[in-house]
């Protein structure tokens, strides 16, 4: 059996308890979320979300350029007004550069992907703390996101489980 069925098998207990079909599309918290994909962060748990509550915008990293596109259609038509950028401690994106990752593209998937990763920033970072600083003031400037909206960052630490908030306009 794949990991992929034992997901099918999972999801027919899940759907057979299941009472929540009459929630709307809007999320009812007001509140978007940009985070990490990173398989340690689960939000539903961590930030005590349940079904219809929030919009969780993931990537590689919880980047806002690459969550961008969600958060204007987010707000824009879903009604959230307050965003949330969590990055972690020991995120994957601390361990490489885009130097790097094209190469191991080039070497393990050949020339046509290594043309195409030549042209993608992968966005690494190598501190948590000024990424997310870097991602608050992005979003913060840019003219898709309101200025009277929220824009919080935090840290999670993957090895306490605890959510810390970034001062975002501390100095660099
Ligand atoms: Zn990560």
């Amino acid at each position: 059996m794949s990991v992929i069925d034992e997901l099918v098998n999972a999801n027919r207990t899940y759907a057979e308890r299941f009472d929540r079909g009459h929630l709307p599309m809007p999320p009812a918290r007001h509140v978007a979320i940009v985070t990490c994909m990173d398989a340690r962060i689960v939000p539903s748990r961590q930030l005590g979300l349940e079904e219809g509550d929030a919009h969780v915008i993931r990537n590689a990293g919880g980047r806002a350029k690459d969550a961008l596109r969600s958060l204007v259609i987010s707000q824009r038509l879903l009604g959230t007004n307050e965003v949330a950028v969590i990055h972690h401690t020991d995120c994957g994106m601390l361990t490489f550069d885009n130097g790097k990752l094209r190469g191991i593209v080039a070497e393990q998937l050949g020339r046509n992907a290594a043309s195409k990763a030549a042209a993608i920033d992968f966005l690494p970072f190598s501190d948590v703390v000024q990424s997310v600083r870097d991602d608050v003031a992005e979003l913060r400037a840019s003219p898709l996101i309101p200025d009277e909206f929220p824009i919080r960052g935090f840290v999670y630490d993957v090895a306490t489980g605890k959510l810390t908030e970034v001062d975002a306009d501390a100095d660099r």
